[in-house]
């Protein structure tokens, strides 16, 4: 047990030096940038601010896996407890990343916080996503209750207790009185509705929308930093938002609901025979659910960039309120990719009318050689795991048990539910 203990607490010391150390090299491209144009700047970060992202799923992952496989020689609870505690070491770092990027700290007693508020947002696809592969292949009322529980909780934030729970946790604060009438009589002018502004305690400048719930949602950088004619267009980006039809409002869910049936995949698999195929037809079907919807936001992001452009103070107005939150946030003037749900900041003020002063800039990389190297320890550790899974299936697999020992797999095995590659406890 006090192994276990040791290794737990290891692996946030290890994640957080590990992280610490990729970032800071990650980051030298953009130490080098100082004195150049912000457009720069922002296209040097951008590999490394991707990488830290990643560095969330990708160090913990391969800690857990190592620690499990050559250290407790099986895998059960302390491989998630040492995948949490390495997750909370490279948070650590990457806030560390953040305050050398926007040069101030926020307050630590919030800190875990705002991560809570990522991990909220993405929480209805993790569980779907976790609900797919550990779902058991049998149709019992476990599995329709955990598959109901998903969908209760992706209906819940979609239909606004997201922003409660935020507003609960002291996160949001309701807009002053002054903004609130300001931002009514724009609305009243785009013939929209708002119903309530959320005001959101962040380093970062920007603005969102709840277009099913019609709450807006401003951070408190945007507020401070934007002069209020630029703040105003922005707000009309997001109540062009919220004039959306009905039907766009529900199309944006659509990927969502597309994939929701896959949480009963593994059953259908094992229960028909060609339940399999009608699994991978129905992902192909969800994926292109996924493209339309995502190809759909865009089309809204264009149209809500022509609202603000129209009911700002003049068009060169949003384009220069636009420039400012992207140089802000560091942001890059134009993206990598052309699938992107947001069009190019370059075309976006081209798109209102305004010229940048600068040339257009190259795209920046995906990632820093930091970021390739962890995926190929990452991809090397699991093929490795693979294979000893397979063999430890097929001879006498360890399990870890709560008290921390092992036990074979004769005295201790779950049942197989007919799968053919045996149990479903042996793939994290
Ligand atoms: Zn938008």
């Amino acid at each position: 047990m006090v192994q276990l203990l040791l290794l737990i607490a290891g692996s946030f010391v290890v994640a957080w030096v590990w992280a610490l150390a990729a970032n800071h090299w990650a980051m030298r491209a953009w130490r080098k940038t100082a004195d150049e144009h912000w457009t720069q700047r922002a296209r040097a970060l951008f590999p490394a601010r991707a990488g830290a992202g990643l560095q969330l799923v990708l160090i913990p992952t391969i800690l857990a896996l190592a620690e499990s496989r050559f250290i407790l020689h099986g895998y059960g609870w302390p491989t998630a407890a040492m995948a949490a505690t390495a997750c909370a070491g490279v948070l650590l770092a990457n806030r560390r990343m953040g305050q050398q990027i926007y040069g101030r700290a926020r307050p630590f007693s919030r800190a875990p916080l705002f991560s809570f508020v990522r991990i909220l947002a993405l929480s209805p696809w993790i569980l779907l996503i976790a609900g797919i592969f550990a779902m058991p292949s049998d149709l019992g009322p476990d599995t329709f209750l955990a598959a109901a529980g998903i969908l209760l909780w992706f209906l819940l934030l979609t239909l606004g207790t997201w922003w409660q729970i935020l507003y609960r946790l002291g996160l949001l604060r309701d807009a002053d009185q002054q903004l609130r009438a300001r931002i009514n009589t724009l609305a009243a002018q785009m013939n929209v509705r708002v119903r309530r502004v959320w005001i959101f305690e962040s380093w970062m400048a920007n603005g969102y929308a709840s277009p099913i719930t019609r709450e807006v949602l401003l951070t408190s950088a945007l507020c401070e930093k934007l002069p209020p004619t630029e703040l105003m267009a922005v707000c009309a980006h997001e109540l062009a938002h919220l004039g959306e039809s009905r039907w766009v409002k529900f199309r944006r869910h659509t990927a969502f609901l597309a994939f929701y049936p896959l949480v009963f995949a593994n059953p259908i698999a094992a229960s028909f025979p060609i339940g399999e195929l009608l699994a991978i037809v129905w992902a192909a079907l969800a994926l292109l659910a996924l493209v339309l919807s995502q190809r759909m936001a865009r089309r809204m992001e264009v149209r809500a960039d022509s609202c603000a452009a129209e009911n700002a103070a003049d068009q060169a107005t949003y384009a220069r309120a636009l420039e400012r939150i992207y140089q802000i946030n560091l942001i890059p003037a134009v993206m990598s990719g052309r699938r992107r749900i947001h069009p190019h900041l370059y075309d976006r003020m081209l798109a209102a009318g305004v010229t940048p002063d600068y040339p257009r800039p190259l795209p920046p990389r995906h990632f820093t050689a930091a970021t390739w190297i962890q995926l190929a320890l990452l991809f090397l550790l699991a093929m490795h795991v693979h294979s000893s899974v397979t063999i430890s299936v097929s001879s006498k697999p360890q399990w870890i048990t709560p008290s921390g020992g092992h036990q074979g797999a004769q005295q201790q095995q779950p049942e197989r539910h007919g799968t053919k590659q045996g149990p479903k406890e042996f793939h994290i």
